[in-house]
């Protein structure tokens, strides 16, 4: 079993009392009482924690943090031994001591002593480094079970890149009853997943105010946004790659999706950075790890045309229209570790595009379409639309992107002053203009629309565009991003699960993601 403990964080006991209560009734499963948060320190105080703690029937970790590992209160040495000897005399289940301080007699003897006379109380033997990663970390954390073979040991460190999680994931596959925290928001993979690699605990705070680490989730988002309790070693693994990830509200549609279905499949942001590098270095990580259970990937900006670049150098499988679009936001991790790419973006265009017209793909044939923008989303669009035999005019901010996808993808391109003389029967936004914040401005003048067009505009935060509102006065109609998210997303689910995830649901999580 991997605890969710939640760390009490208080300076005054009345406060650590409420925390307790609110910790144990939101579904914390062991409480760390972070003794170096108190103001006063006395044997007395600490028993009487504890005592409420267990009042709970929760198991309780004492901890008082030395300053230089992050502790608040910057009490000194001897305070700091009192407090955890009182603690293990009161009965506590288990302390955290450093293990930097625990390599010196002065402070182990003691706690050693206390320790021996109170067998029922266990020790966490724990090393932070909250600048980086450590050194080596498999060779500190050798040196800390072989100080004390009996403790559970934990590292905690920070990290700036994704890629610096796999050494301790490493190590808690190989050693069950242990604890790795990988800080930062890059490392926030390795809280979640700790359950599945069978860790001893991992750490989540009561809400974002009282995190006690960078990264730290909140137990509301462990649990719901990521079903902490469904979690186990079987639980296959998705996420979305992306820099920056954390706005993105894939993970919440996909673990709705996955929970709706049922499904033993988890969801998770996953921030890389490092460009082309760090990519292509994240998925030689996941592929050489087949343990951990990744299955696919949603790849969004700014990767979407490394994943086509790493595919092509690997010499896996690119799906055509994809290789002609020449960016991917869909990877499958077969069963031999083969991946597949895929583009999702073009089929939720169109998708969205025929629903809403009610007519099939192969209509779109001879129909002309003027697409707004020369982007990654752009050419998805252009392509899936080409592809049906589409007129396509494209028009960009720089002229010469859009006459370079023109000559590409087979089709015309205009100058944006020209867009007044616009004559289409599709108008598509593929840009980001009238996305929040920036909602006062629309990719195409108000004049243009006819109330014979369709509007589609890309961009779905927020939902309905200023460019939407001004398609619907002139009596056009309109099509929101929303669609074609779902659109997406729908592909997307059955490339990771061979299923079809009915859009009803996926429309549900959408409408819960979004921002109202
Ligand atoms: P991208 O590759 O960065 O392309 C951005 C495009 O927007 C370029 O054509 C750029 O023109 C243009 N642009 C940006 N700011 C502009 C401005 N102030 N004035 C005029 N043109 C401007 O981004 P992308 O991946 O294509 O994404 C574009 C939009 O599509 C985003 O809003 C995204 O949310 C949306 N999208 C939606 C979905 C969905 O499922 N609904 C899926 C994918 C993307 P230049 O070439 O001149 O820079």
């Amino acid at each position: 079993m991997t605890y969710l403990a939640v760390p009490i964080s208080a300076a005054e006991i009345q406060t650590a009392k409420k925390q307790i209560t609110s910790a144990a009734s939101s579904g914390a499963q062991i409480l760390e009482l972070r003794l170096d948060y108190l103001k006063n320190l006395t044997p007395d105080i600490i028993a009487g924690v504890i005592k409420e703690a267990h009042k709970t029937a929760l198991s309780v970790i004492a901890t008082c943090r030395d300053k230089t590992e992050g502790g608040q209160n910057d009490y000194p040495q001897n305070i700091r031994i009192q407090a955890l000897t009182a603690a293990i005399t009161a009965g506590c289940d288990y302390i955290d001591c450093e293990f930097e301080n625990f390599c010196r007699n002065d402070f182990a003897g003691p706690i050693k002593k206390a320790l021996a006379d109170k067998p029922g109380t266990k020790l966490i033997l724990s090393a932070h480094n909250f600048n980086s990663k450590f050194k080596n970390v498999k060779k500190l954390f050798s040196e800390i079970t072989a100080l004390f073979p009996d403790c559970i040991p934990k590292l905690a460190y920070m990290v700036q890149n994704i890629n610096d999680c796999f050494d301790g994931l490493d190590i808690l596959k190989d050693n069950g009853n242990s604890i790795v925290i990988c800080m930062g928001r890059a490392g926030i993979i390795s809280r979640i997943i700790a359950k599945k690699l069978g860790a001893f605990l991992t750490f989540a705070s009561l809400d974002s105010d009282s995190a006690t680490a960078p990264g730290q989730l909140s137990i509301r988002q462990l649990k719901e946004s990521f079903r902490f309790e469904s979690i186990d070693r079987d639980t296959e693994l998705f996420g979305i790659i992306a820099e920056p990830v954390a706005h993105s509200i894939s993970p919440a549609v996909h673990n709705f999706c996955f929970a709706a279905e049922k499904m033993n499949r988890l969801y998770l942001p996953l921030l890389v950075t490092g460009g082309q590098i760090g990519f292509d270095n994240f998925l030689d990580n996941v592929l050489h790890r087949p343990w951990l259970g990744f299955k696919g990937f949603s790849v969004t900006i700014p990767h979407k045309t490394n994943a086509v670049e790493y595919i092509r150098g690997s010499g896996n499988y690119l799906e055509p229209l994809s290789a002609k679009i020449g960016a991917v936001n869909t990877l499958t991790i077969g069963r031999n570790g083969r991946i597949s790419a895929f583009n999702t973006d073009y089929a939720g265009a169109l998708d969205a595009l025929t629903a809403a017209m009610g007519i099939d793909r192969k209509h779109l044939n001879g129909v002309n379409c003027t697409v707004i923008g020369a982007g990654g989303a752009a050419r998805a669009v252009v392509a899936g639309l080409t592809d049906t035999g589409a007129k396509v005019t494209i028009y960009n901010r720089t002229e010469k992107k859009a006459q370079d996808m023109a000559l590409e993808f087979g089709c015309r391109h205009a100058s944006m002053s020209d867009i007044k003389n616009l004559n289409a029967k599709i108008i598509i936004n593929c840009t980001s203009i009238g996305m929040s914040p920036n909602i006062n401005a629309a990719a195409v003048p108000a004049e243009v629309i006819k109330s014979d067009m369709v509007v589609l505009d890309t961009v779905y935060n927020p939902v309905r565009t200023l460019l939407l509102s001004q398609a619907a006065e002139a009596g056009a109609r309109t099509i929101t991003g929303v669609e074609m998210f779902i659109g997406q997303a729908a592909e997307q689910f059955r490339h990771f699960t061979q299923k079809t995830c009915d859009k009803k649901i996926i429309r549900a999580a959408v409408a819960m993601a979004l921002p109202d």
